[in-house]
């Protein structure tokens, strides 16, 4: 199938004369040819949201007005759900059963409970300052918004972020990975679709060094919220410093899922290898360190690769498929140099960590489940994000070494505990370092719950009321009722 991928600025579709090829990671053939925006296209996506934003009938539209348009998307994504899972395992590799059941149905209902919650969370209050004066607290849209996805959830990370941005009524640039275009692009027309006016969405695609950086550093942005890996992150700071803006930043991870003696085993192991494999591994909140009590280390490292190396993997497209490819061969490279030099480090390769010899998966960037035990706490795969299905597993003693090793992280976005003790696993939630914490279960995301990550994971929310009113800003009103105004301010001068 070939897609075509044009740009979508202030309302209108444009196919620019630079193009890119799009690749199935699973064949690694050409699906797509992709319009790159040139500097001239990033200046009229920006005016086209920044005139919508000032000039435009969006802001103006009442906030029953603003609902239907959300839901509206919502019931698109819906309509049109089979299409746009099919292309998001095309474009991502990502297999078909995840893009099904996950992806395209969980991005459908950010946009409705935006919808259904929007008015409430937008209301103002009153604060009674003092007995003259009164002040009125009200949320407004934060502006012209830029929204920069990563190419792992091209998809689900553009509904989060739209939802949120459309519901509080701003006005965006989206720019999704330059890998990883087509899933947006679809909701963008879905959004065209729902009669939203032009300006409003505006969509670019490109390298992100390019034009990711000439957006950030546009001073007639508002605000940025971007996810991805912390060198963009850091970058995009540094741009954005020039001009002050708002920001979310939702970086990496090197989630510590801690696995207790008193846990059930069986669920225990077949959810830490969801909470690993899952979209090769390729998540921000991926468990790559799974540390075990003691007791059980043994039971549950021979458990988990048994159940590691059974894992199928296929072309994404087939519905018996558990492992699909990684996003590209470089990314390919990246992992297959983590795994080496672990080894030199000392670390023992206990499953995986080769390219699978199935003649049908040659062309595709594919990765056998791969875990390492014995690993040094210094070594650099304990520390960085490998973003690929590798994992760690190491043992621990007592609930204060486990907490420690958890902690002994850059990165602070995920965990997961494993007990029958709901109140230890609370105490132990309770000391780790993470935006989230999961017992007993992973991976829930909630459109009901901010999400977000510590120290270097980044800082803002996603999802929730807090996740929404990131994207709102809070101005207050002071009215003095008192017949001359307040005394010390009026008569100050003495006049
Ligand atoms: P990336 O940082 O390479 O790219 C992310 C986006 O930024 C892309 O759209 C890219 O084109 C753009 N970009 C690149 N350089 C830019 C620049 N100089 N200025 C502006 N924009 C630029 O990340 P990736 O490889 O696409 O995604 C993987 C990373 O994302 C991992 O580190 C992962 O942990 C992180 N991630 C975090 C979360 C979270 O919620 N915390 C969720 C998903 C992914």
């Amino acid at each position: 199938m070939n897609y075509k991928c044009p740009l979508y600025i202030n309302g209108q579709f444009i196919e620019t004369a630079e193009k890119q090829n799009i690749i199935n990671p699973s064949s690694g053939k050409v699906i797509a040819e992709a319009s790159l925006a040139s500097d001239k296209d990033v200046e009229e996506a920006v005016s086209g949201a920044r005139q919508a934003f000032d000039n435009g009938p969006w802001p103006q539209f009442s906030l029953p007005e603003r609902k239907e348009f959300i839901m509206r998307i919502a019931r698109g994504i819906l309509d049109n759900a089979g299409r746009l899972a099919e292309m998001e395992t095309q474009n991502s590799g990502k297999p078909i059963k995840e893009t099904t059941f996950m992806d395209i149905p969980s991005g459908a209902r950010s946009f409705e409970f935006m919808a259904q919650h929007l008015m409430d969370y937008l209301e103002g209050r009153q604060i009674e300052v003092n007995p003259e004066a009164r002040a009125g607290l009200s949320r407004e849209p934060a502006g012209v918004v830029a929204l920069i996805i990563p190419w792992n959830y091209p998809f689900l990370i553009a509904c989060w972020k739209l939802a949120s941005a459309l519901a509080a009524g701003n006005t965006v640039v989206l720019k999704p990975s330059s890998l990883t275009p087509l899933t947006a692009l679809e909701l963008v027309r879905i959004i065209h679709e729902s009669g939203i006016p032009g300006g409003v969405v505006n969509f670019i695609n490109g390298a992100g060094a390019r034009i990711g950086q000439l957006l950030c550093e546009d001073k007639r942005l508002d605000m940025i919220s971007f996810t991805g890996s912390n060198e963009t992150g850091r970058q995009i700071l540094q741009y954005s410093s020039r001009n002050i803006k708002k920001m979310i930043m939702e970086l990496g991870g090197k989630s510590a899922s801690l696995v207790f003696a008193d846990c059930d085993l069986e669920t225990a192991v077949n959810s830490s290898l969801t909470s690993i494999f899952l979209n090769q591994g390729q998540m921000c909140t991926a468990m790559s360190r799974i540390f075990v009590q003691e007791e059980i280390y043994g039971a549950f490292v021979s458990d988990f690769v048994q159940k590691a190396k059974r894992i199928k993997l296929g072309l994404a497209e087939n519905h018996e498929t558990q492992m699909g490819p990684l996003i590209s061969d470089a990314q390919r490279k990246k992992v297959i140099a983590y795994v080496d030099k672990a080894k030199t480090e000392g670390a023992n390769l206990v499953c995986g960590g080769r390219i699978p010899e199935n003649p049908e998966l040659k062309n595709g960037y594919f990765f056998e489940p791969t875990v390492l035990v014995d690993i040094g706490t210094h070594s650099h795969i304990f520390r960085e994000e490998v973003f690929g299905p590798v994992v760690l597993i190491h043992k621990f003693s007592g609930s204060d070494e486990a907490v420690s090793l958890a902690n002994s992280s850059d990165f602070g976005l995920a965990s997961c505990v494993w007990s029958k003790d709901v109140s230890l696993a609370q105490e132990v939630a309770s000391r780790i370092n993470a935006g989230t914490v999961w017992i007993n279960t992973y991976g829930m995301f909630y459109d009901e719950l901010p999400y977000g990550g510590f120290k270097q994971s980044g800082f803002g929310k996603e999802l929730g009321r807090e996740g929404f009113l990131e994207y709102t800003r809070l101005k207050s009103v002071i009215t003095d009722h008192s017949e001359q105004g307040k005394p010390l301010v009026n008569y100050w001068y003495g006049f």
